[in-house]
């Protein structure tokens, strides 16, 4: 399969530094599409001191885009949202040919990050401040919010827009600059975003992309005095490092971490959307979303014939190149991704899972894994207890509504949940006692714009989209006149 892009120009080989797309010698980062092998682009890499260079442009930027009316800081936005939009297909292709994912999930991520810039620019122009009672009457109170500073933002593979989308709308609708860093595997659909951020008015130095090492980015950006906020999607462990490098320079974080989602059916469900929600939930971006379904719990009575559901509409679902329309699941992101996942089913099946479904890597290519079911499945596990990241649905059986619960709760994670049920009364129970940031009821799919994205315990903290969104790049800031009474 082959891409045509209709805007070449799209297509960017640099770091995007102060508005400039940084040229010269260095190393080149091979960009891979994972479907095929082939390299579809060579990226200029950039380290400490370009990103230091970033950071310098970010801080000299950010005094007259916080100075900017709202306003006008909306229209940026308005303008960033309509171009993405313009440019949905080949952003789209540009996604798919460096992550893998089906095109249609990548015209879907176009869709859902360009919303964060409809969303954050209506909000840029709620930030309001509150006038609180004065302790005495010659006294007044009011407060007032102001943009936290320079922000670092690092994202991940899997969501290669969305990912970056969700925090530079907040961030630039609060008066914000940003340095963000994409992952190494797909640099080139942050390097689009930025090109089409300088398309629609968004001054040189507000927003920079550094592609490069993270060793050498990350402690530039953690270590940064001006650097006043670090928000960062990834990993578990990689967040915890860098909470650790940020209280140096005690940073506000945001950190929307790992997950390991129960997918619960109550005997009460409704099997044919239960069925649905559980494929997409599981299978999309082959399973490479924090979010998706990571352990299936079902109860017993209807443990068998959703089991049996389950494995017939999987078998339905096609691999293949993420560019072909009639692809339902890609490749992984990488070999690595492919050696995990087949490591996780090796030492669950040893440990006495039975495979009802796949179980092994495809002829395709040497990053595609077969979707797989996996039944007799118990908490102990290893693709029970672990975040799988890969095509394969674990089911457990569960007999009653406490022991489901305590299952879904037998975890560090706390991102998404979602269970299936036609009793109101266990609506209201189940969804109160998941330890979760997220809950989807009979539904699949939670995500958009306008609801808060984020989770507990393990799975980080801070929120994205949302009215509640935009905090994390504010700061209160008390104001108290006195004398008011002379
Ligand atoms: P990752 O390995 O943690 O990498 C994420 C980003 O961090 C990449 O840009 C990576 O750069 C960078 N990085 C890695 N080590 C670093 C360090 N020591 N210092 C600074 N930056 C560093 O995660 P991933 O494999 O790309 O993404 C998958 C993970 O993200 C999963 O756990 C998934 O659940 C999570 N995720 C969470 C959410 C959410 O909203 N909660 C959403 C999507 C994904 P390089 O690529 O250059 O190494």
């Amino acid at each position: 399969m082959s891409f045509q892009l209709s805007d070449s120009a799209l297509l960017r080989n640099a770091s995007f530094i102060d508005g400039v797309w940084q040229e010269g010698e260095g190393h080149k980062l091979p960009v891979v599409n994972p479907a095929t092998g082939a390299v579809v682009a060579e990226v200029l890499t950039t380290d400490r001191k370009g990103t230091e260079k970033a950071i310098a442009a970010a801080e000299v930027a950010m005094t007259a885009w916080k100075a900017q009316p709202a306003k006008q800081r909306a229209q940026v936005l308005r303008r960033w949202f309509e171009l993405m939009m313009t440019h949905q297909e080949d952003l789209a292709q540009i996604m798919t040919i460096e992550q893998g994912k089906a095109i249609a999930e990548s015209r879907g991520e176009v869709a859902y990050g360009a919303a964060f810039m409809e969303w954050f620019g209506e909000q840029a122009k709620r930030i309001d401040g509150d006038v609180i009672p004065a302790p005495s009457a010659d006294k007044r109170v009011v407060c007032i919010k102001q943009p936290v500073g320079v922000v670092a933002a690092i994202t991940p593979w899997n969501f290669p827009n969305a990912m970056i989308a969700r925090k530079a709308a907040p961030a630039l609708a609060a008066g914000c600059s940003i340095v963000i860093k994409p992952a190494s595997e797909t640099p080139l659909s942050a390097l689009a975003m930025a090109e089409l951020a300088h398309r629609a008015g968004v001054p040189p130095g507000v927003v920079n992309v550094v592609v490069g090492a993270s060793s050498a980015i990350g402690p530039a950006l953690t270590e940064s005095p001006v650097v006043r906020k670090l928000t960062f999607t990834g990993s578990t462990d990689v967040g915890r490092q860098l909470e650790q490098a940020c209280a140096q320079t005690l940073k506000r974080t945001s950190m929307e971490l790992g997950g390991n989602a129960p997918f619960i059916v109550f005997d009460d469900a409704d099997l044919d959307a239960a069925v649905a929600g559980a494929l997409v939930s599981k299978y999309r971006n082959s399973g490479q979303t924090c979010v998706c379904t990571n352990r299936i719990l079902v109860q017993e009575g209807v443990y068998e014939e959703f089991v049996d559901r389950l494995v017939a509409a999987t078998a339905a679902l096609k691999m293949g190149d993420g560019l072909d329309p009639n692809t339902d699941q890609g490749p992984l992101v990488n070999e690595g991704a492919v050696d995990d996942v087949e490591r996780l089913v090796a030492l669950s099946t040893a440990a006495g899972a039975t495979v009802a479904l796949g179980g092994a890597r495809s002829d395709l290519g040497p990053c595609f894994y077969q979707p797989t079911i996996l039944t007799d499945v118990t908490p102990d596990m290893a693709v029970f207890r672990n975040e799988i990241f890969g095509p394969v649905a674990p089911v457990t059986v569960f007999h009653d509504e406490s022991e489901a619960i305590a299952l879904a709760n037998d975890t560090e994670f706390g991102l998404a949940a979602y269970f299936y049920t036609r009793d109101i009364g266990r609506v209201w129970r189940v969804a109160e006692a998941l330890d979760y940031g997220m809950v989807g009821i009979n539904e699949g799919i939670i995500s958009n714009e306008m609801a808060p994205f984020g989770g507990v315990k393990w799975s980080g903290s801070g929120r994205e989209g949302s009215k509640y969104g935009i905090e994390d790049y504010l700061d209160i800031k008390y104001i108290l006149m006195g004398g008011l009474d002379r």
